[in-house]
């Protein structure tokens, strides 16, 4: 963790000094114990601030798009001959690095706007398990260390093991290493537990159709509709999104037990052959809705149907983005 960090802050401060780079993406300590937030680094000093450790969860591609989408924008008001470009670098696990094959196969942006710096990846803890674990709505103070965390809450301090903290998408990630890069802060990490990735859905598979829909429908009941999961997912990028488009409102904004419903099976199915199962959307709910569960159906029934994942190469179109005259129609038919 530390040498990753400190090979993390030279290669950043490398990358910012020979101007490969305008912005470096990454994280700092966050205010809370035990948190990271995303920072903007744009000088050598400033990348002594970059952190790693195991609150890094959060996926920065989403920082990437909207970083090169704003100088675009900001560039629309110089003459052409006085427009530049913007390159940012990204601190990346497996994860983040899937989004930004995707952002590339969407042609969000080109390839040489973005540097990768890749991070072998050994997951993030879930916030939520660790305060549960710490017995504590609060933290006083708290240090990540080698597999393991402290935790000092007002009963005193206690010392938990990472492994038994980790997020399910981490601890289930089949994808933990970057599948590209540009440099690469360390050798491959073990890979996780990826056997396990779909047990969930397997659970709810072996459910009846009511008992799906009255699970589903609970499920949504808890969203209070803050479009914090849609605004932190990098693969929901829409400059308007579906839900807040007037003419025609294809969905009311409110939060109406059918809105809601409507909002996320909407977006889930966007979804399809677009997720990267990173958490994001999961991590930052602020009503606790298990959004993975559906996620992970849309990921296995992709995986089955096609044989793919999403995001593997920079170089992949998207699986619903790619038609073949010999594609069989059935599916059409008979989902
Ligand atoms: S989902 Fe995988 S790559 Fe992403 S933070 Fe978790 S373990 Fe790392
Ligand atoms: S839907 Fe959630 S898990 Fe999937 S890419 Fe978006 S934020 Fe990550
Ligand atoms: S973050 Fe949670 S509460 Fe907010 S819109 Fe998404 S599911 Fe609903």
């Amino acid at each position: 963790m530390e040498t990753i960090q400190a090979t993390m802050r030279e290669e950043a401060a490398r990358v910012l000094a020979e101007g490969r780079a305008q912005v470096v993406v990454g994280f700092e300590e966050g205010t809370l114990p035990l948190t990271a937030a995303p920072v903007f680094i744009t000088t050598p000093e400033d990348a002594q601030r970059l952190v790693w450790n195991p609150a890094c969860g959060q996926n920065l591609a989403k920082y990437v798009h909207d970083q090169v989408m704003a100088h675009r924008e900001s560039q629309k008001r110089l003459k052409p001959q006085d427009r530049k470009r913007k390159v940012v670098a990204v601190v990346a696990p497996g994860c983040t690095t899937r989004s930004l094959a995707i952002h590339l196969n969407e042609r969000q942006y080109e390839r040489d706007e973005v540097v990768v710096l890749g991070v072998p990846c050994t997951g993030a803890v879930d916030r939520r398990k660790l305060l549960a674990a710490a017995g504590a709505e609060e933290l006083a103070g708290g240090a990540f260390g080698n597999g393991t965390v402290k935790v000092e809450t007002a009963a005193g301090i206690r010392e938990l093991a990472t492994a038994d903290l980790l997020a399910e998408s981490c601890a289930s990630c089949a994808f933990n290493n970057p599948v590209f890069s540009d440099v690469m802060l360390g050798e491959p990490a073990p890979s996780h537990d990826a056997g396990r990735e779909f047990a969930p859905v397997e659970a709810v598979q072996k459910l009846s159709a009511d008992e799906r829909w009255q699970g589903f429908a609970a499920e949504m009941a808890k969203c209070m509709r803050c479009n914090a999961c849609r605004n932190a997912c990098p693969s929901c990028y829409c400059r308007v999104c579906f839900a807040e488009q007037s003419q025609p409102q294809w969905v009311g904004i409110g939060q109406s037990g059918s809105d809601v419903q409507v909002f996320q099976f909407m977006r889930l199915y966007h979804m399809a052959g677009r997720c990267v199962d990173c958490g994001t959307c999961s991590a930052v709910c602020p009503m606790g809705v298990d959004l993975r569960r559906y996620l992970k159906k849309l990921d296995k029934d992709v995986l089955d149907l096609f044989g793919r994942r999403a995001g593997l190469s920079p170089d992949e179109p998207a699986v619903l983005a790619e038609a073949k005259e010999d594609d069989p129609e059935e599916f059409i038919y008979s989902p």
